[in-house]
C-alpha cells in the first residue's frame, strides 16, 4: 500500500459537480489500496472574490486579515469535499492547514513552509479516512494564519509528499506539461517527462502550468510530481530527477512570455562610470533587470538596452529624470511590443552548438532578434512580438519540438 498526495486546483472544484468528479478520482485511489491524502483549493475564483471584497472594506487592509479572509477560501473547498466523500460511502475528514500542522515563517500573504507536523495527519491515516487538507495556508509562530502566495496549494501538496516521502498528482485543467504552449503551437507534444531543473527554468520563463516553488521543494527532495487532466483519463506528465533518458535531446521546450519592456538609453557617453550610474539607478528603485545589451562605442557614444517586466515601466520616466542629471543628453526610448522567446533543455550542458543552430533557424527566416541570453539550460531572445507567431512555429517545427 502507498501513500499518495493529490491535489486538485480551484477550476477543478469550481461546483459542487465538479466536486463529485474529483471525489470519484479520489475514491479510484483509495480503491486501488493507496492511502490518500488530497489537497485542495478554494472553488473557482473564490479567492480574487475575497480580495476584492476586501477592497470595499478597506483602501489598505492590514496583511494579517488579509490572510485571515483569504484562507476562508480553502476551508469552504475542504469541507465540501469531505461531504461528498462521505456521501459516496468513504471516510474522510478535512483539516485545515493549522490542523494539518502546517508551520509557516514570513511575511502575512507571503510566507512560506518551514516544517509540517505529521502527527494528526498520521493517526488519521492510520484510521483509513482520505484526509482533505486545505491548500495555500498555515500557521505562524505566533499563531496567526497565514498563506503562501497566490498558486500556493501547489507548494502545500509538494511540502506535505516531501514530508511524507510519497508522490504528488497535480490535477488541473490542462492534461500535462507540453513542450510547447499548445495556444501558441497547436502540434505541440506532451512530455512523458521532464527534469526539475528544466521544470523551474520553463516556469520561470513563462510557462505556467506548475508553481515554481512547489517544483523547488519537490527537486531539494527528490519527490516526483505527476501532472495530469483533473477532467480525463489521458497520461500525464512526470516532473523528476534528471536521468540518461533525458539526455538524448539538447532542447526539451520552448517557451514565450510577452511581459517584456524593453528600454533603450542612446547617446550614453561611453564611461563605465555611466554604465554603473544606469544600473545603480534600477537598483535603487527595485526594477528587476532582465536581458542587458551594448552597442559598440560610436565617437565615443554607446546605447545601452535591457528588458525589464512591463510593470516596471511606471518606475523608467523617474530614472530617466535622475539620469539625465547626472549624465546629460540622453534620449530613453520604451519599447512593450518585444517578446521573450526560449528554448530549455538539460542537454544543452552536454550539447554543443544549440545557439548557432537558433541563431541560424532566425537568419533563414529574417526573423531579427535583438538580445540573447543564456543560462546553463536555457537560451533567450528577445523579438519583435509581431514576428512571436512565425518565430515559435518555426522554432518548434526545426527542433522537433
Ligand atoms: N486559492 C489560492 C489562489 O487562488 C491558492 C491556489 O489556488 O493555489 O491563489
Ligand atoms: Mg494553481
Amino acid at each position: 500500500m502507498a501513500l499518495v498526495v493529490q491535489k486538485y486546483g480551484g477550476s477543478s472544484v469550481a461546483t459542487i459537480d465538479k466536486m463529485k468528479d474529483v471525489a470519484k478520482r479520489i475514491i479510484k485511489e483509495k480503491d486501488k489500496g493507496n492511502d490518500v491524502i488530497v489537497v485542495v483549493s478554494a472553488m473557482g475564483k473564490s479567492t480574487d472574490r475575497l480580495i476584492e471584497m476586501s477592497r470595499q472594506a478597506s483602501s489598505n487592509p492590514s496583511k494579517r486579515e488579509m490572510d485571515m479572509l483569504m484562507s476562508t477560501g480553502e476551508q469552504v473547498s475542504i469541507s465540501l469535499l469531505s461531504m461528498v466523500l462521505s456521501d459516496y460511502g468513504y471516510d474522510a475528514v478535512s483539516l485545515t492547514g493549522f490542523q494539518a500542522g502546517i508551520k509557516t515563517q514570513g511575511v502575512h500573504t507571503k510566507n512560506h513552509i518551514s516544517d509540517i507536523d505529521v502527527k494528526k495527519i498520521k493517526k488519521y491515516l492510520e484510521a483509513g479516512k482520505i484526509i482533505v487538507v486545505a491548500g495555500f495556508q498555515g500557521m505562524n509562530n505566533q499563531g496567526d494564519i497565514t498563506t503562501l502566495g497566490r498558486g500556493g496549494s501547489d507548494t502545500t501538496a509538494v511540502a506535505l509528499a516531501a514530508k511524507l516521502n510519497c508522490l504528488c498528482k497535480i490535477y488541473t485543467d490542462v492534461d500535462g506539461i507540453y513542450d510547447v504552449d499548445p495556444r501558441l503551437y497547436p502540434e505541440a507534444k506532451k512530455l512523458d517527462s521532464i527534469s526539475y531543473e528544466e521544470m523551474m527554468e520553463m516556469a520561470s520563463l513563462g510557462a505556467g502550468v506548475m508553481e515554481t516553488r512547489a517544483v523547488e521543494i519537490a527537486c531539494k527532495y527528490n519527490i516526483p510530481i505527476y501532472v495530469a487532466s483533473s477532467k480525463e483519463n489521458k497520461m500525464g506528465t512526470y516532473i523528476k530527477e534528471y536521468d540518461e533518458s533525458m539526455e538524448g535531446k539538447a532542447i526539451t521546450g520552448l517557451t514565450v512570455s510577452d511581459d517584456v519592456l524593453m528600454v533603450t538609453i542612446n547617446n550614453v557617453s561611453y564611461k563605465a562610470k555611466n554604465i554603473a550610474l544606469i544600473f545603480e539607478k534600477l537598483a535603487k528603485y527595485n526594477v528587476n533587470i532582465d536581458m542587458i545589451s551594448q552597442t559598440a562605442p560610436i565617437n565615443g557614444y554607446v546605447n545601452v538596452s535591457f528588458t525589464t517586466s512591463k510593470e516596471e515601466i511606471q518606475y523608467i520616466n523617474e530614472i530617466t529624470k535622475e539620469l539625465k542629471e547626472c549624465i546629460g543628453d540622453i534620449e530613453v526610448s520604451k519599447d512593450i511590443d518585444i517578446t521573450k522567446v526560449s528554448v530549455i533543455g538539460i542537454g544543452m550542458m552536454k550539447q554543443s552548438g544549440v545557439a548557432a543552430n537558433v541563431f541560424k533557424i532566425f537568419a533563414d527566416n529574417n526573423i531579427e532578434f535583438k538580445q540573447v541570453t543564456t543560462s546553463e539550460i536555457s537560451i533567450s531572445y528577445t523579438i519583435e512580438s509581431e514576428d512571436k507567431e512565425k518565430a515559435v512555429t518555426i522554432l518548434a517545427r526545426e527542433l522537433n519540438l
